[in-house]
């Protein structure tokens, strides 16, 4: 008992990640009966409990490059979603919301379990030659571009009604993630990802360091090793600064969990925004 109960600790981020992540998915697929479904829609755009309609940001900026009139409950519900983002922090989508994440993490575990050293070597800028790419497309075609091939909204399709092209495209992702590059969607590709990670840049939530004494002594780099971002700890790490400020970093917690000496924490840093503003 003792030993489960240290066991579901030493998971507590990945587990309450993955429950809110499948909470989020089942919202828009289980009906409950004399209620209907808690979500319609899908991710990009939906309509909570009847009322209370969202919006991808993303999906707005790239109607407003095609050219699109907006609606104003769109508008509003990309506010709503953005601010959030903006203010905690924007990859928070990555770890938190997004089924893709449950794909990628899937394949980044066999890699390990198969032992799969293979990698090709991409550059983390990609995502953003990728995103002005679909930013560019939406403005030449007068479409929303980035959503003809979008394998979120995909996946979610996936999960109600089953086709085949869809289930190409995620497969694909999957083999391209489990044998040729590591972690290479969500950590080289995905325009979605460096949209957020652009918009919560600022974001308050930080990976926060409080070094103990096991971890000033032994330097063991655990926590490096599992981050899907690795590069945002390296600063933390090698004590030059004491917060991860970078936005890729998409709180997952999985450092936190990896981290048996304590030395790391999830924190609002909301001093740290008064400051960057007096200092403005
Ligand atoms: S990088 Fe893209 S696919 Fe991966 S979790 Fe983030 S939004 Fe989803
Ligand atoms: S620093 Fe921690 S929370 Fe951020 S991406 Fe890496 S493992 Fe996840």
């Amino acid at each position: 008992m003792l030993r489960i109960g240290r066991s579901l600790y030493r998971h507590r981020w990945l587990l309450t990640r993955r429950t809110v992540q499948i909470a989020i998915l089942l919202a828009f697929i289980v009906h409950i009966p004399s209620y209907g479904k808690i979500a319609e829609g899908n991710l990009s755009s939906s309509l909570w409990f009847g009322e209370l309609k969202l919006t991808d940001p993303f999906i707005l900026l790239q109607s407003f490059f095609a050219g699109s009139s907006i609606a104003m409950p769109a508008l509003i519900g990309a506010l709503i979603i953005g601010s959030f983002y903006a203010f905690f922090a924007g990859r928070l989508y990555c770890s938190w919301v997004c089924p893709i994440n449950l794909l990628t993490d899937l394949a980044y575990w066999l890699r390990k379990k198969l032992n799969i050293k293979g990698n090709m070597s991409l550059s983390r800028s990609l995502r953003l030659w990728v995103l002005a790419l679909a930013l560019a497309l939406s403005f030449l075609g007068g479409t929303l571009a980035w959503e003809m091939i979008n394998p979120i909204t995909r996946f979610q399709r996936e999960l109600i009604w089953f086709s085949f092209s869809g289930a190409m495209l995620l497969g694909a992702l999957f083999l391209f993630d489990l044998f040729v590059s590591r972690r290479a969607w969500c950590g080289h590709l995905c325009p979605v990802g460096a949209f957020y990670g652009l918009l919560g840049r600022y974001g308050r939530l930080k990976v926060t360091a409080t070094p103990t004494e096991g971890c000033d002594s032994n330097g063991c780099s655990r926590c490096v090793a599992v981050c899907p971002e690795p590069h945002v700890l390296a600063p933390v790490v090698s004590k030059q600064t004491k917060s991860v400020t970078s936005g890729d970093c998409t709180r997952c917690g999985a450092c936190l969990d990896e981290c048996h000496e304590g030395s790391l924490s999830m924190k609002l840093d909301l001093v740290g925004m008064v400051t960057r503003k007096a200092g403005n």
